[in-house]
């Protein structure tokens, strides 16, 4: 074997993250912090697509990454996966809602965030792409896809038919997914606290009246739960795969699900 058989890969370069400043907080519901940074990194920033994603970094408390010295080996810190809700090119500010679930890495920086506070952002990447022939879309999500949910909408050809499905805790969570779409989503409540995350939207799909077979689906929501509704679109409503669109956003007791869960399996 030859010195270059024998060599390791080159590592994937992957793009400096860019750094930002946060310069909104608001609490936008009691379960969703809304979190608005800025900052002239931001002018690289390409336009997401709807429902894409952008990284944030996490690293160590006084660990400084990306290191300015090139030889420098600290590691690619802990990252999680967010919307990028809103991205405001003329200010270079972009906007990102953060679910407070709990205990997590980045709902618990979310829950600490201040003004002035430094946000590590790579991205954004992934989204998706209207069909040609899209006409009537339902859109089904949780609140952690709430934004990705108002980013499809927005992006939705005149004319088009919407049907939202969201899963929520209780009323106080109910708001507008777009402040440029007008809808009006079909609010599930979780009044039973022990029923598994995305069982109220398993229901309603069970309870829908066959879909037309023109009509595209946008499902995102808790992992297992993606793949319960797709198994009944696809069995109960004879949906072609073709047109359904789902993503795990997050798994159940699971930490930093990966983000490329498109329900493969
Ligand atoms: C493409 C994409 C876009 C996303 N956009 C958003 C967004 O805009 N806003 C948003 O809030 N989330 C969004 N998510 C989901 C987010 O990435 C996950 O919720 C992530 O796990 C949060 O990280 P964490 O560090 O807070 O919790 P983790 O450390 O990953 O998990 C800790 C614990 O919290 C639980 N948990 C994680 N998320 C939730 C939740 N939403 N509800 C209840 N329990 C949870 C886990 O099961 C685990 O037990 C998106 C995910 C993807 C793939």
């Amino acid at each position: 074997m030859t010195d270059t058989q024998s060599a390791a890969p080159p590592r994937k370069q992957r793009p400096p993250p860019k750094e930002a400043f946060i310069d909104g907080i608001e609490h936008v519901t009691p379960g969703v912090i809304r979190i608005s940074c800025s900052g002239p990194e931001l002018a690289q920033f390409a336009t997401p697509k709807p429902g894409g994603h952008v990284k944030l970094f996490f690293p160590p408390p006084g660990v400084v990454w990306p290191s300015k010295d090139p030889a420098s080996d600290i590691p690619r810190p802990p990252s999680r996966t967010y919307t990028p809700r809103n991205f405001d090119p003329a200010h270079n500010r972009l906007a990102i809602e953060f679910v407070r679930h709990g205990e997590g890495l980045a709902s618990s920086w979310a829950e600490r965030a201040r003004i002035g506070d430094r946000v590590l952002i790579g991205g954004p990447g992934g989204g998706y792409v209207p069909p040609e022939d899209l006409r009537s879309i339902v859109i089904i999500a949780d609140e952690s896809a709430m934004p990705g949910a108002g980013m499809v909408l927005e992006a939705m050809p005149p004319g088009c038919a919407a049907q939202v499905i969201c899963e929520i805790a209780d009323t106080t969570e109910e708001r507008a997914l777009s402040p440029l779409v007008a809808c009006q989503p079909l609010w599930l409540h979780r009044t039973n606290k022990t029923a598994l995350p995305g069982a109220l939207l398993e229901e309603a799909v069970r309870a829908m009246p066959s879909p037309s077979a023109e009509t595209y689906w946008w499902v995102a929501c808790e992992a297992a739960s993606m793949r319960r509704i797709r198994d009944l679109l696809v069995a109960q409503h004879g949906v072609d795969r073709a047109r359904l669109h789902v993503r795990g956003y997050w798994k159940f007791g699971e930490a930093n699900h990966p983000d490329h869960d498109y329900g493969a399996d």
